[in-house]
């Protein structure tokens, strides 16, 4: 599957999926980057791939099919827009490019996020970041933990093509959860490296967001028991989404001194 990507408002990335002169597109935030494109490349616009429905994921639609009326819309089965074609849920599968890809409901972030995925690409929107995941703004920590371990279970070493560039943020977060990860901490070298050229971070591998990623095994040891220490907790023996829950609020406090940044 031939996927690039574009940046959109101050730091989404929108997904462009191409076969030859056909392409389908992830979670257009804004329009007129990707309307300009597509004419300079005479391309056509088949189908529309939503992830959730945030403004930042969904604010090009509109545009987008005032000049492409005859896109398909897909969404979760829960995202409430009139312009969707294909409510999805759990284990549908779309053919995009000539491939297929399977839905899988991932709740936590958003209740209507979903993800889209085959043996080569994740489409993971605000659900798993490179060295992160989102917050959880409308679901339960048991959701979002459930959500992350289902694409935790993905075998195929995909590409993962998430919707935001926070990547170097969220491996300044990890090395501090997992200071003695040394994978961890050459992740964050180089990603700090590629950001200080302004080179994308996004896709990552799964296989590296499955050992340098403390969203993706904060109920293994060491993590789990730093997760406990972090809150107070004598024993490691919390339940997953416990431990999701903390780790969670231990970033989010972090995030929110803007110490991460840099
Ligand atoms: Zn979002």
């Amino acid at each position: 599957m031939q996927v690039q990507g574009l940046n959109a408002l101050s730091d989404n990335y929108i997904w462009i999926i191409t076969q030859q002169k056909n392409i389908w597109v992830v979670d257009p935030g804004e329009s007129q980057p990707l309307l300009k494109l597509i004419k300079q490349n005479q391309w056509q616009l088949q189908g529309i791939l939503l992830t959730h429905h945030h403004w930042d994921h969904t604010h090009g639609v509109e545009d987008l099919l005032a000049e492409f009326p005859q896109a398909r819309v897909y969404a979760g089965h829960l995202t409430n827009k009139t312009y969707i074609t294909d409510s999805l849920k759990q284990g549908d599968k779309i053919q995009v490019g000539g491939e297929t890809l399977n839905v899988l409901e991932t709740p936590g972030h958003t209740l209507d996020h979903i993800a889209y995925f085959n043996d080569q690409v994740l489409f993971c929107g605000d659900t798993l970041f490179a060295g992160g995941c989102g917050r959880v703004f409308e679901g339960t920590a048991e959701q979002m933990t459930e959500s992350l371990l289902k694409l935790r279970a993905i075998e195929a070493d995909v590409w993962v093509y998430c919707g935001h560039e926070y990547t170097l943020a969220n491996m300044n977060f990890a090395v501090i959860a997992e200071p003695d990860n040394t994978d961890i901490r050459a992740r964050r070298d180089q990603v700090r490296a590629d950001t200080q050229v302004n080179k994308p971070c996004v896709p990552s591998k799964l296989l590296t967001e499955k050992h340098t990623n403390p969203f993706l095994h904060f109920d293994q040891t060491p993590l789990s028991v730093n997760i406990a220490q972090h809150c107070g907790q004598g024993s490691p023996k919390m339940a997953p989404p416990k431990l999701f829950a903390e780790l969670r609020a231990w970033k989010d406090a972090l995030d929110a001194t803007g110490e991460l940044d840099e």
